[in-house]
């Protein structure tokens, strides 16, 4: 199947979000590692590094899915800080809960299913916004980063590392090559699931570019906006404060 994102509906492009997420869940780990060569670690290395966190402080990873920056900020916060991972699909919650669980992180963690667009959280509640590799899936982003923007504390931080626009030209080509031809064919290969990873190249295309990202960010009302180019500008953190 192609899924011609381009042309489908709000409602639609939702159920093709869950189909994705329902059907990769199990192998999910295992195909980032696959298709980033494991540099999506190092991705999230440094957006670790960018949270400014500290101990004690309350953090939402949103859009969560298998948990790995939940589980980081889960040592870092400690037993008096507290570490909420939402995800709008119940299959990529239960991988990530089911997977933080047997690596031993417990206590300060809960599970949350909820959509980005519609945050059931109280106004100005938490330190630090993660989103990671998750915005570019949701179908309201003004939505869903004015909700960001509510439930973060006045002097609170949000992070959105995201697939983003390679800054050189060949780069963007073997990059396209890469995604477009080689990322289906893995996905058929290893998940049976071919149409899965076209929807995913096809969302990396159609994702706003860094600009356009931070232009966004400051229309909801975040202020500071930055970003870094991180692997040449194929993923990019935007960091954003609300004062
Ligand atoms: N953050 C994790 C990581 O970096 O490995 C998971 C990223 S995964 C590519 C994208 C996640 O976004 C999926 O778990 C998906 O269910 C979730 N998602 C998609 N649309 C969402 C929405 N509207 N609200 C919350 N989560 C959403």
């Amino acid at each position: 199947t192609h899924f011609g994102f381009k042309t489908v509906a709000a409602s639609e492009k939702e159920s093709l979000v869950a189909d994705v997420f329902h059907s990769v869940a199990a192998k999910y780990d295992l195909m980032n590692d696959l298709m980033s060569g494991g540099i999506h670690r190092v991705w999230k290395r440094f957006t670790i590094d960018c949270s400014g966190i500290r101990r004690g402080q309350r953090v939402l990873d949103l859009a969560g899915g298998t948990g790995d920056l939940t589980a980081r900020f889960s040592r870092l916060v400690g037993d008096d800080g507290q570490v909420v991972l939402a995800d709008i699909n119940s299959s990529m919650l239960k991988v990530g809960r089911d997977k933080l669980r047997n690596i031993g992180v417990l206590g300060n963690v809960s599970y949350v299913q909820a959509n980005a667009e519609a945050l059931p959280f109280p106004d100005n509640h938490f330190d630090l916004i993660t989103i990671a590799f998750g915005l570019r899936n949701v179908t309201d982003k003004d939505k869903a980063l004015a909700s960001m923007l509510r439930v973060l504390k006045p002097g609170g931080r949000l992070l959105v590392l995201e697939f983003s626009k390679p800054q050189i030209k060949l780069l963007s080509k073997v990059y396209d090559a890469y995604s477009f031809h080689l990322l289906p064919k893995m996905g058929e290969a290893v998940l049976n699931d071919g149409a899965s990873y076209q929807y995913l190249a096809e969302s990396i295309r159609m994702h706003p570019d860094q600009d356009t990202l931070k232009q966004m960010m400051e229309t909801q009302g975040f202020e500071q906006v930055n970003y870094y180019n991180l692997t040449g500008g194929i993923v990019a953190l935007h960091r954003g404060f609300k004062f």
